[in-house]
């Protein structure tokens, strides 16, 4: 007989002030096998009962496990009195998400924090039924996955919540937080759509609220299974470590992703409002049908990646939310899946740790892609209707990969199981060579590498070429063919960006690319430009060539393709910001778009324009002085300006007026309720050409002093400034120990921290290799090998850059 986990009852006593929980709980299994072990750390343990008798008990730190002897096979209810102090120190787990001299005590338990808060077999394989009791201080609110069953007032004069049941569910989708909160509510289809803030924010979830409760109404009929509960949260959380959580019926999020509003730069607004649909999506997809093992969490996310773009597309159509896919999604999973740090999608995984370490942007980035690719090969509608068929076999219980894959084959009668295994059991992706000939064009594969050796491989690659205005599809399974295409004039591989492989032209395709380049659609240009600028970084094509397309960009102001070039041109800058092919480029590229958008919304422009303005004018501004002084004169109307100005207006003022600028943009910092307003004077802080400043900065954003989601910014920033880097590189490895501990074991740091490293040793590399080896490059895991690998290639490419 196996394990089986029926339910876990939890009455818990919340001592607020304290942050001390003390918990009694009763957990009723069948199946125990002596001697039998729960999940358990850092917690303090009383007593044990089995079926009501007390028992010994051992608690094993080291493997984190407390042990019950003689549990019998038969149902029994193993009884826990235990006590949780939560620690002033960690964002994660039992936390609190401090904000001006308060806190909001919160959970957040993926992958496996459950057995921090309460002991329990914490993996996703055991779902059980949850029923929680919370007796807190009357002033308080609670917030759990269900909905408030009853409420009582205790003997003691504190109020004692007992929540409704929960559905069987997984222990790290558990949650509950107790605070002040303000709350917003919309009904959507008979369940109740709510938003909690601390005090004083819940204006700003309104835009969350809306577009939460579309998604919900829209997903209903999507998936077209009904929401599992009567209530779903959104909780902004003003300390918080990642971007958000799918916790059932009570999704948690940082504030910059769910307190946006109309005035919030539509990057941002876009980024929040798809953020909490992917949570949205998970509600179905993760948590009521939940992966078996770790093994799928690339699966669980990849899903609800492209769900979240795709049904924001749906409900917000204004706001091209697909031509980001491209950008955020597929271009950059395309840049990593060509280092030789790369894997496969999935993987072998036989720990918690190991999955949190071998899932990453490939990963995610990339199944997201793969699974948009199927889409195409299905179609739409039997893409659906697999997806829909899947979520009602395994409701409420566990399913793999494979099970997704046999209901889309069902639903398409097409062999999906073998398409995906091609895509997910083997790294990296094709390059697709087009030579042209007198017939037409020969298409030839092999795998595409950034560095190093590329593998062996064939793929199946589904090609669509334009030609002349036709749209010709061919099935590329071998390593080359011949296509009579007839006439020569427009030329085009992966029409409409489906297709996960990049394409490389020869002389006669670029010119011929050039020559319709303004016609192209704007997706088709941003790949173009991607494929252009991985093929820079491998050194397949001339830099010239790169520019020139470039140049061809100023001409034609589309936002995924601005944007698109706008962040390589970023980052060019901060790898070879003295190149003077680079600094040629600048004003073919950013003045004639910044005259063609404008500075300012114009009535009637899409929004989505808003985020190419924000991306082409801090770019600007970063790299021409007279632009930054240009803006630097608006900065007396900032509270007024268009907000995807604000953050260029913000560095002009910063870059123009140096030190008499610093006052007034360190109190802004500190004052500014809104992250993502914070996140801009940041950027302005970090531009700053004198070290010190940028020091200053980033010291503040772990003083304590500022919320401590805001750490990361200063360090993105301060990274990408090429003038202060000395300096910069020595703080990181001074207080290298101190961020590390903030984040006590979150990826988020080693995520943050490979990105600096990155660009950080261009014209050293030694010396970032130097610290980062050893222990710090196993604690580090895949991030840190794939970024020192990202440094080498930065490295090279500056050479190349500077020897023009
Ligand atoms: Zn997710």
């Amino acid at each position: 007989m196996s394990l089986k986990v029926y339910s876990y009852d939890l009455k818990l006593d919340v001592d607020f002030r304290n942050a001390v929980v003390r918990g009694r709980e009763e957990v009723t299994v069948q199946g125990a096998r002596a001697p039998f072990a729960l999940d358990a750390s850092t917690l303090e343990i009383e007593s044990v009962s089995v079926n009501g008798k007390g028992v010994p008990f051992r608690l094993d730190k080291r493997r984190a496990k407390l042990i019950v002897r003689d549990v019998p096979q038969r149902k029994s209810v193993v009884g826990i009195s235990f006590t949780k102090k939560v620690s002033d120190d960690v964002i994660f787990g039992l936390y609190k998400s401090k904000y001006g001299g308060d806190y909001i005590l919160v959970t957040d338990l993926e992958p496996a924090e459950a057995r921090t808060v309460f002991p329990c077999v914490d993996e996703p394989g055991y779902k059980a039924v949850f029923r929680l009791q919370v007796t807190t201080d009357s002033n308080l609110k609670v917030i759990a996955n269900t909905a408030v069953e009853s409420s009582e007032s205790s003997p003691d004069g504190r109020t004692k919540t007992t929540f409704q049941q929960t559905p069987r569910m997984s222990t790290y989708l558990f949650f509950f937080a107790v605070g002040n909160f303000e709350e917003r509510s919309l009904r959507s289809d008979g369940v109740e759509v709510i938003t909690a803030t601390r005090p004083g924010q819940a204006e700003n979830s309104q835009l969350v609220l809306k577009v939460v409760a579309d998604a919900l109404a829209d997903f209903q009929h999507y998936y077209d299974v009904p929401y599992p509960l009567n209530k779903l949260h959104v909780v902004a959380l003003p300390e918080y470590h990642t971007g958000a959580m799918e916790n059932w019926g009570a999704i948690s999020s940082r504030e910059s992703y769910a307190l946006i509003n109309e005035n919030t730069a539509f990057a941002q607004k876009n980024r929040g409002a798809m953020s909490m649909v992917h949570e949205t999506a998970h509600q179905w997809f993760g948590d009521l049908v939940t992966m078996k093992w770790w093994d799928d969490l690339w699966l669980n996310e990849s899903f609800a990646t492209f769900m979240g773009y795709k049904m924001t597309d749906r409900i917000r159509p204004e706001w091209g939310t697909m031509g980001v896919f491209l950008r955020d999604e597929t271009f950059r999973a395309m840049e990593q899946d060509a280092l030789s740090t790369t894997h496969p999608i999935q993987a072998h995984v036989r720990t918690v740790e190991e999955a949190m370490h071998i899932f990453d942007a490939i990963s995610y980035n990339k199944g997201a892609s793969v699974l948009r690719m199927i889409e195409g090969y299905v179609g739409e509608d039997a893409f659906r209707r697999g997806v829909s068929n899947y979520l009602r076999k395994f409701s409420f219980s566990n399913a793999s990969g494979k099970d997704l894959w046999s209901a889309l084959g069902k639903a398409s009668r097409l062999p999906v199981t073998r398409v995906a295994r091609e895509w997910l059991t083997r790294a990296g992706y094709p390059l697709v060579q087009v030579t042209t000939t007198k017939e037409g064009v020969e298409l030839s594969q092999r795998p595409f590498r950034l560095a190093g050796k590329a593998p062996k491989g064939v793929w199946p690659v589904p090609v669509s070429m334009k030609c002349d205005g036709k749209q010709v599809s061919v099935f590329l399974d071998r390593k080359s063919m011949k296509v009579r295409t007839g006439a020569k004039s427009d030329l085009l591989l992966n029409a409409g960006r489906t297709g996960f492989y990049a394409t490389l032209y020869d002389r006669e395709g670029y010119e011929r690319l050039a020559a319709s380049f303004t016609a192209l659609s704007p997706m088709d240009r941003a790949g173009v430009m991607n494929d252009l600028y991985l093929f820079l970084q491998g050194g397949l094509v001339e830099p010239e060539v790169y520019f020139r397309f470039v140049s061809l960009c100023g001409g034609t102001p589309d936002s995924i393709t601005t944007e698109t070039v706008a962040e390589q041109l970023t980052i060019l800058d901060a790898i070879a910001w003295d190149s003077i092919l680079l600094q040629r480029v600048y004003p073919r590229f950013y003045p004639p778009l910044i005259e063609k958008i404008g500075e300012d919304r114009r009535p009637g422009e899409p929004e989505y324009i808003g985020a190419a303005r924000e991306d082409l004018t801090t770019g600007y501004a970063l790299v021409d002085r007279a632009y930054a002084e240009k803006l630097a004169s608006r900065f007396d109307h900032y509270s007024e300006l268009d907000p995807n100005l604000k953050g260029a207006v913000a560095i002009g003022y910063a870059l123009t007026y140096g030190e008499k600028a610093k006052p007034r943009l360190f109190d802004m910092v500190k004052t500014l309720q809104g992250e993502v307003d914070r996140a801009k004077i940041y950027g302005a802080l970090c531009s700053f050409r004198d070290p010190e400043t940028v020091e200053e900065t980033l010291e503040l954003g772990i003083s304590g002093e500022v919320s401590r989601s805001d750490s990361g910014y200063p360090l993105l920033y301060g990274a990408f400034n090429p003038y202060v880097r000395d300096v910069f590189w020595e703080w990181v490895t001074r207080r290298y120990d101190a961020m590390k501990e903030m984040y006590a074991g979150s990826q988020q740091f080693y995520l943050y921290m490979s990105r600096v490293l990155a660009v950080c040793g261009v014209t050293d590399e030694a010396k970032v290799r130097r610290f980062i080896s050893g222990k710090r490059l196993k604690e580090g895991g895949s991030s840190y090998t794939r970024a020192l690998e990202h440094l080498a290639i930065n490295a090279k490419l500056r050479r190349r850059l500077l020897e023009r």
